[in-house]
């Protein structure tokens, strides 16, 4: 069994080797993508069974199919939960999430600074069905206490947080919940499995938008929650049977084979993001860099705890909205567009992009000022992107 081969082995090999179980795919070394939307029962009896989850198999797509499967099992074992539930896009995967932990008049606690659909999904859910949220500053873990009323169900996180890089202490977030026994939901997106470990640090639901740095190559839409078998059955039974969202086969093959060159990706987007951090803590046209793996980060101190690096992503501050402007359109390697994670560097100007939708003040409120830059730093050779950003910074 290749489940027995990479227990107790290092990162880089399980996200090489995880899921690939190739004896139940006729040695196939990648698993093949099962285009089958249904499966043939052998009996009536089997048939019922399979398709009450009562013994293991398939019988249709939108519940889940040997590709999904296998991408699920290398999630699983990446982000050290029990089981895993792959979507057709991360935002398919917090509304799952939500949608299965919540109900009907309910409280979410979380953190001001959010990726912004994240927060317009609470918006939509106050508006339907009167689950509010209170937005806090979630880099004083104590706002979340409280913040705790006796509708409270759900303390959502997210760190480093979109875009601003701001951080949560997850442990001291954890403890809180067991107290009031919440649920705990964290997006991991930003830090990844490879710098991160939330599961093992108490969080109940790990979501990811594979989008990013688990796709890594800017050609798949998809999500994924982790967590315990429990979770993510009924996300698989309860919520998604009905809802749909689920992956498609070949977006699912995609996924996981970008999980095989996930850790030496996530090395060099480490590397890089932190020189290119350096570069731009230095420059007199830089007024501000966020970056937890730099001392200058107020809580790099945080970081140092629950990451093991401090990832790709890097937020740094010029003056004002024309600067932000002139410099995302003065670039020529780096590529203006929304999204992260993948292979090559992207870069965003959260104010007139991503965050255009969010009130000026609320924005504020989250410290995305006009001038603030969200820069998804690639795995091209650093003194290239340098380079890229040097010319463009002359021009502000
Ligand atoms: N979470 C974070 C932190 C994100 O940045 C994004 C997208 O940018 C999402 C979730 C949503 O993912 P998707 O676009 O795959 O739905």
């Amino acid at each position: 069994m290749r489940d027995k081969a990479i227990k107790d082995k290092d990162f880089e090999t399980v996200s090489v080797h995880s899921g690939t179980d190739i004896k139940d795919h006729f040695g196939a070394l990648s698993v093949p993508i099962y285009n089958a939307s249904t499966y043939a029962f052998e009996n009536a009896q089997k048939g019922s069974a399979i398709h009450e989850g009562e013994i293991k198999g398939y019988f249709y797509s939108r519940i889940n199919n040997p590709t999904q499967e296998a991408l699920e099992l290398a999630l699983t074992a990446l982000e050290e939960g029990e089981a895993a539930i792959a979507f057709s896009s991360g935002m398919a995967a917090i509304s799952n999430c939500l949608l299965t932990l919540l109900k009907r008049d309910d409280h979410i606690i979380a953190p001001q600074s959010i990726y912004a659909s994240t927060s317009s999904l609470f918006g939509f859910l106050e508006a339907k069905f009167g689950i509010n949220t209170t937005f806090i500053d979630a880099t004083e873990s104590s706002q979340y206490q409280k913040h705790i009323t006796n509708r409270t169900k759900v303390l959502y996180l997210e760190s480093p947080a979109n875009p601003t890089l701001k951080l949560t202490d997850i442990k001291v977030v954890v403890e809180i919940a067991k107290a009031f026994k919440l649920k705990t939901v964290m997006d991991n997106t930003f830090a990844t499995p490879f710098n991160q470990h939330p599961i093992a640090m108490g969080v109940d639901a790990v979501i990811h938008s594979l989008t990013k740095y688990i796709g890594g190559h800017a050609d798949i839409l998809a999500g994924a929650l982790i967590g315990s078998k429990e979770l993510v059955e009924q996300c698989r039974w309860n919520t998604n049977k009905y809802l749909g969202g689920v992956i498609a086969p070949h977006t699912a093959w995609l996924a996981h084979r970008g999980i095989k060159t996930f850790a030496l990706r996530m090395e060099k987007h480490n590397s890089n993001a932190l020189k290119v951090a350096q570069f731009l803590e230095n420059h007199p046209k830089v007024i501000k860099v966020h970056y937890p793996g730099l001392p200058s980060h107020p809580q790099y101190h945080l970081a140092k705890e629950q990451m093991k690096g401090y990832g790709g992503m890097i937020a740094f501050e010029v003056n004002g909205i024309e600067a932000g402007r002139t410099l995302v359109n003065n670039l020529n390697l780096i590529t203006l567009a929304v999204s992260l994670g993948d292979v090559s560097s992207i870069i965003q100007h959260s104010a007139s992009m991503t965050h255009a939708s969010v009130p000026e003040n609320l924005r504020e409120k989250a410290g995305i000022n006009d001038g603030l830059l969200r820069l998804s730093v690639g795995i091209e050779r650093v003194d290239d992107i340098i380079n890229d950003l040097k010319q463009a910074l002359k021009l502000i």
